[in-house]
């Protein structure tokens, strides 16, 4: 057993003191949250994951902030016309929130398909952002693992990779990010707003989350004493008409991606696309998104030929990983059908899956 000592933060000021007072430095500045190593603070929301890896042994901080009682949970509009989630809102309430259901749906869904309504009840919004792989080889402290001990090795590579990345990865590890609800904020272009000790600070979604290259063990940009507050998301525009999450898994609930879409356009009175967005889950370190592939699909009908086109742009340059049955070269042919059929569904209309009728324009 690790003995931890457990600190109740009433503020966010109360919070990055404890954090800060248990930060280690190194050469090029503090570590992020993502680094395992033993001694740090580490703040705990919903416990969902960080509590799994500390029994497992694999992350062992020296002290658990408690942020539970910050006020960090509302869900609200901005001036803009966007929307705030707190970084304490829980996943559920998020998902089913009116505001969220309506202007996002795409997000509710991909909520939705994760976990299991207990799980989803007690996640938060900032935690779903800094879950950690599920890499088996991460998780089993038996063996060789560059995230869990920089500099070990990567068990995966040339091994069982059925789950692994076929884009961005590294020689140094080829680990998936396993959240579905980033992958709807990464094509909602969503910011990620945190709290620090030198203040506040703003940072894209899509530069949020870090492909592994030789420091695999950094998930994130976000720093050591730095508290996530809020998610902010832009004004949903045509998006809300014609969004889908789709992930395809080993079973049909409870398990994670081996391949996830989240596809929304924009579509004109004329039926043309006008604007696109489009992000993979299950593939890559972090969710996977090209502009390229999204500037493919503007100002075109709709069409099979024209989904597979953007499809290819997509994935370009995927390969797989593992060997014989870990083999995951299958994810490179998933991945493709599943963008088409996500954009062709998308096209027709949203797919709700928060019990509510599906979305029409007009509604939106
Ligand atoms: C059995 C199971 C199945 C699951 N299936 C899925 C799935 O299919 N899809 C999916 O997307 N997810 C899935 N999850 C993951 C789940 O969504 C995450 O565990 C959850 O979102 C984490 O949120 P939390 O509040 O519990 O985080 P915690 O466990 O409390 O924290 C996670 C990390 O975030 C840090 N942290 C938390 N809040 C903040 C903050 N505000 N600022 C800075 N750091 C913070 C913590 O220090 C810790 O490092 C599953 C989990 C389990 C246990
Ligand atoms: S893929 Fe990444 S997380 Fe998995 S064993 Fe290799 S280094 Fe570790």
């Amino acid at each position: 057993m690790n003995p931890f000592s457990f600190h109740t933060a009433d503020s966010i000021q109360s919070a990055m003191a404890a954090m800060a007072s248990m930060a280690p430095t190194t050469a090029v500045g503090t570590l992020p949250p993502s680094t395992t190593a033993a001694g740090q603070a580490r703040p705990i929301a919903g416990g969902t994951n960080l509590l799994d890896l500390m029994k497992e042994n694999v992350m062992r901080p020296a002290t658990l902030v408690d942020i539970n009682r910050l006020d960090l949970s509302a869900i609200a509009e901005t001036p803009e016309g966007g929307l705030r989630l707190g970084a304490l809102a829980r996943n559920a309430a998020t998902a089913y929130h009116p505001l969220v259901r309506t202007r996002y749906p795409l997000l509710s869904s991909a909520i939705l398909a994760g976990a299991s309504p207990q799980i989803r009840n007690m996640a938060s919004n900032g935690g779903n952002l800094l879950q950690r792989t599920r890499c088996v080889y991460f998780y089993d402290t038996a063996t060789p693992c560059n995230k869990r001990e920089p500099g070990s090795g990567c068990s995966a590579i040339g091994n069982l990779a059925r789950q692994h990345a076929i884009l961005g990865a590294s020689e140094h590890c080829i680990a998936v990010h396993p959240s579905d609800m980033c992958v709807a904020l990464a094509a909602l272009e969503a910011t990620v707003h945190v709290e620090g000790p030198t203040g506040a600070r703003a940072i894209a979604f899509e530069d949020f989350h870090r492909l592994p290259a030789d420091q695999p063990d950094q998930d994130t940009v976000l720093r050591h004493d730095e508290l996530i507050t809020h998610i902010e998301l832009p004004p949903p525009g045509g998006f809300a008409a014609h969004s889908v999450y789709l992930k395809l898994r080993e079973r049909a609930s409870y398990a994670f991606a081996l391949a996830s879409v989240a596809a929304a356009l924009d579509i004109g009175d004329d039926g043309r696309i006008g604007r696109a967005r489009l992000a993979l889950g299950g593939v890559a370190h972090k969710p996977w998104r090209r502009v390229q592939a999204e500037a493919v699909l503007q100002g075109h009908m709709p069409s099979t030929a024209l989904f597979e086109q953007a499809a290819a742009v997509l994935l370009e340059g995927a390969v797989s990983q593992g060997t014989g049955l870990g083999n995951n070269g299958f994810k490179i042919p998933l991945a493709r059908r599943a963008i088409v059929r996500a954009l062709a569904t998308a096209a027709e209309g949203t797919v709700s899956n928060t019990g509510d009728q599906p979305l029409t324009k007009d509604a939106a």
